[in-house]
């Protein structure tokens, strides 16, 4: 082990020299690589970090004979060559690790991301129902509730749920053909499909799903109602359905509540299981914190993840944001986690409008743009009505929003008399008890001006 060791750089340079290799291509894929070690007559190459599991494969297919051969002659032993990624370095540090990692085609194609696994998936009661739906699917693809339908609002996980499912069964299974789209890669294909207008783009469209053996789809709400994609999707969806096939779907809502879903889409739907995810409690939402906190190296103290948890309750997306914000603020500024920074750090985030003070000028800025018309229009002197309105609005709010005395705001509004106010004030608390439409108005830009 250590003659391969210490002659690595030699072995390496070797091979640049035998086979010809640009320098671009030696600095790309054959410099970066470390000797690991040798187990079972195997020399294990480490891939760097920085390369993704497509090189894995890439470099595998390319290099492994030229190391193969090139140790072979110097050193006159065969060994077999396995590479290995960086971060999966530690199950071969074992002397029984058997096969190599293979590239696997499947894999690639599934469009999966390895990030979404069951394991990194928090279960609380937000989401447990559906949590052991996808589980069962998974173990079991199209032989249970097909389709699986999943549906909650947005940053609750369902995009995590279904890219577990998919994960866990080519895991499982290399040979499955998995594939994930969002509807929107769905709609693409079939419009691309409709723009080259042959029939062999109609079979490569048909080809790519009408063919795998587990076909997930995130957001279908996007597909309803486009004319085409949606009658592409109906018979992908027959089609692999009667010849069960896992169908898994997610939605923003449960199809009973998708008022355009024509019925032959609902009735689908509601052949195999429902499953809804909820917003997840507090308990829940402190343990997907924790999970997330696992990352980092450092300890976080409980007090942060109450913090954010007690602040943040809708979307974990957000809470995931939150925390990362959290943390990067902390290194940025080379200080300690505490809640005082969390709280700093965060207040945008949780009091976004503490710091939008409503002024006289905010005022007539917003009612300015309501009605079109420019700031400077308000304070002139112009009489006409499509001016002297949204004048007397201004007044109206300014009094009412603010504690500015009556002179500041008939100055806001070009004006040096506070009497103006005072009318103008009356004017438009008058209308208000009479029409709905100014009523209406006033509500409008009260919400412009204070977004809750
Ligand atoms: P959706 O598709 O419902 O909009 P996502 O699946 O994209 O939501 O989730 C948003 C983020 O929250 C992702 O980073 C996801 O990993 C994370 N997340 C959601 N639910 C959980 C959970 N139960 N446990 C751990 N992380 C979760
Ligand atoms: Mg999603």
């Amino acid at each position: 082990m250590d003659l391969i060791r210490e002659n690595w750089t030699s072995i390496k340079e070797a091979i640049k020299e035998e086979y010809n290799i640009t320098d671009i291509s030696y600095k790309t894929w054959v410099e970066p690589l470390s000797f690991y070690n040798i187990t079972d007559n195997t020399i294990n190459i480490v891939i760097s970090k920085e390369q993704s599991h497509h090189a894995l494969s890439y470099i595998s297919s390319k290099y492994k004979n030229f190391f193969k051969v090139t140790i072979s002659e110097m050193f006159g032993v065969d060994y077999d060559i396995n590479f290995i990624m960086e971060n999966d370095k530690d199950d071969y540090s074992h002397h029984d690790i058997p096969s190599p990692i293979n590239f696997n085609e499947n894999y690639e194609n599934s469009n999966l991301d390895s990030k979404y696994k069951f394991d990194s998936f928090v279960v609380g009661s937000n989401n447990r129902f559906a949590h052991s739906a996808a589980l069962a699917v998974a173990e079991s693809p199209g032989e249970l509730y097909n389709p699986l339908f999943i549906y909650g609002g947005p940053g609750l996980g369902k995009t995590h749920l279904i890219h577990s499912i998919g994960n866990y069964i080519i895991e499982n299974n290399p040979n499955k053909k998995v594939l994930y789209v969002t509807s929107e890669d769905f709609t693409n294909d079939v419009i691309d499909s409709i723009r080259h207008g042959t029939s062999s783009s109609m079979s490569e469209l048909r080809e790519k799903y009408r063919t795998v053996d587990v076909l997930i789809i995130d957001d279908v709400q996007f597909i309803i109602g486009k004319e085409s994609t949606q009658e592409e999707f109906f018979h992908t969806f027959n089609v692999l359905h009667s010849a069960n096939k896992a169908i898994i779907i997610t939605s923003d809502k449960p199809p009973k509540d998708m008022v355009t879903l024509e019925e032959r889409f609902r009735s689908r739907f509601e052949w195999g299981l429902i499953a809804d995810i909820q917003v997840p409690d507090y308990e829940t939402r402190v343990a997907i914190l924790k999970k997330q906190a696992e990352k980092f190296d450092k300890k976080i103290d409980d007090e942060i993840f109450q913090y954010i948890a007690s602040n943040i309750k809708t979307n974990i997306r957000e809470l995931e944001g939150a925390f990362t914000k959290i943390i990067a603020f902390a290194k940025l500024n080379n200080v300690e986690l505490t809640k005082e920074l969390a709280e700093e750090a965060l207040k945008d985030v949780i009091y976004p409008n503490k710091s939008k003070e409503v002024t006289c000028n905010s005022i007539l800025n917003t009612v300015a743009e309501h009605y079109n018309i420019s700031p400077e229009d308000i304070k002139s002197k112009k009489r006409n009505a499509e001016f002297v309105i949204p004048r007397q609005v201004v007044m109206y709010l300014c009094r009412t929003l603010t504690e500015d005395s009556l002179s500041y705001i008939s100055n806001i509004v070009g004006k040096n008399d506070h009497t103006t106010v005072i009318n103008g004030y009356k004017k438009i608390k008058e209308y208000m008890e009479t029409s709905e439409e100014m009523n209406k108005t006033i509500e409008i830009i009260m919400k412009k001006i204070i977004p809750s």
